[in-house]
């Protein structure tokens, strides 16, 4: 399909929205109280509310069983498959789907519905929806998970609602006619209803039983165990990483660096990089903690996955002086925000004079 060309999407205003390199940065104050979430009353879902109680629940006893019952196999392999569902969603829904950073050919993008219905977050088109309506109107009321609503809201409270109007209005203008014409993704879109159950759930318990004698018990509960960790990883992003770290690369946005989050979401916390860069496939720069890089560069390798974009290391040096907050990292020697104390006190052998 080739590129289409770049929807110029009016910015919410400046400076709290997403900043483009032609865009000229208007004050070098961070506003505050722009965009604050208006005071609609929450509408619970109940029928949410006590799902979530309840696989909770299983998942805390899931826990216990880990270390009364339950195989060291299975808690291995509930790991395992807690890494291929995570993948599924920042591999696939989030990398290749939602921000087309790279493409995938058809055997990688059947393993990654596969590791993605796995992760059980709603179909491939729903997750993207709900992913590029968060990036293109970010910390406002048409943002999902506004972080502005607090932790727990941003967290998983969004889900435990009635969708605000705002996301429900602007979600109907984002283009998502791409994903539509994929047919493996309609296909998944279509039978989710079927899929998501048998491969989140029925297999993941039948297998451990099956090949090692695991009891029905400790399999399904240490199977809802992985999928509730998951969730929490995944969930973090749209929370942790809009609320605690350092900003390099932009300070007027929430979004944030945050290692914690990178480990357990394997490498989605890098979210100042991701918000400001959204089509670099790294989604961090690179020699962070990205296990969802390894993993794609892997099947780069094999060309499974290709035109892999990212982001010159120029563009990240002009924007981390533009835009940035002063916490980046100092490549090494001669970089532009090594102190001059620091340059002039280096003690250098050897050294000659050119
Ligand atoms: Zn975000
Ligand atoms: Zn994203």
């Amino acid at each position: 399909m080739p590129p289409r060309p770049r929807e110029k999407q009016p910015l919410p205003s400046l400076p709290t929205g997403p900043l483009n390199e032609c865009d000229d940065i208007v004050t070098d104050k961070i506003p505050q109280d722009t965009y604050e979430p208006d005071d609609r009353p929450i509408d619970i879902v109940w029928r949410n509310v006590v799902v979530f109680v309840i696989l909770h629940s299983v998942a805390l006893y899931g826990l216990y069983l880990c270390f009364i019952s339950a195989m060291w196999t299975t808690t291995i392999y509930g790991i395992l498959l807690y890494q291929m569902s995570a993948f599924g969603i920042t591999g696939g829904a989030h990398r290749l789907w939602a921000h087309r950073s790279y493409k995938a050919k058809w055997p990688l993008k059947v393993i990654l519905l596969i590791c993605q219905t796995l992760a059980h977050q709603n179909s491939v088109i729903e997750w993207s929806r709900d992913h590029r309506v968060h990036h293109k109107f970010q910390e406002t009321d048409a943002d999902p998970h506004n972080a502005k609503r607090g932790f727990f809201f941003s967290h998983m409270g969004w889900l435990l609602c009635k969708k605000h109007q705002e996301v429900k209005n602007k979600g109907k203008g984002v283009d998502m006619s791409d994903l539509y014409a994929e047919p493996l993704l309609r296909l998944q879109h279509k039978y989710f209803l079927v899929l998501m159950p048998i491969v989140c759930f029925v297999l993941p318990t039948i297998i451990p039983m099956l090949l090692w004698n695991e009891t029905f018990m400790n399999a399904y509960c240490v199977n809802i165990l992985r999928y509730i960790c998951a969730l929490h990883a995944t969930w973090l992003v749209n929370s942790a990483a809009h609320m605690w770290g350092s900003k390099p690369y932009d300070k007027f946005i929430n979004p944030v660096e945050n290692r914690l989050v990178s480990f357990f979401a394997i490498g989605e916390g890098w979210h100042n990089y991701h918000h400001t860069f959204p089509w670099d496939y790294k989604a961090a720069e690179f020699g962070r903690i990205n296990l969802s890089l390894t993993i794609i560069n892997l099947f780069a390798k094999i060309g499974w996955a290709y035109d892999l974009k990212t982001v010159s290391k120029e563009m990240i040096e002009k924007r981390v002086t533009r835009t940035g907050d002063g916490s980046h990292e100092i490549w090494g020697w001669g970089d532009k925000d090594q102190t001059k104390e620091n340059y002039e006190s280096a003690v250098i052998y050897n050294k000659k004079d050119e």
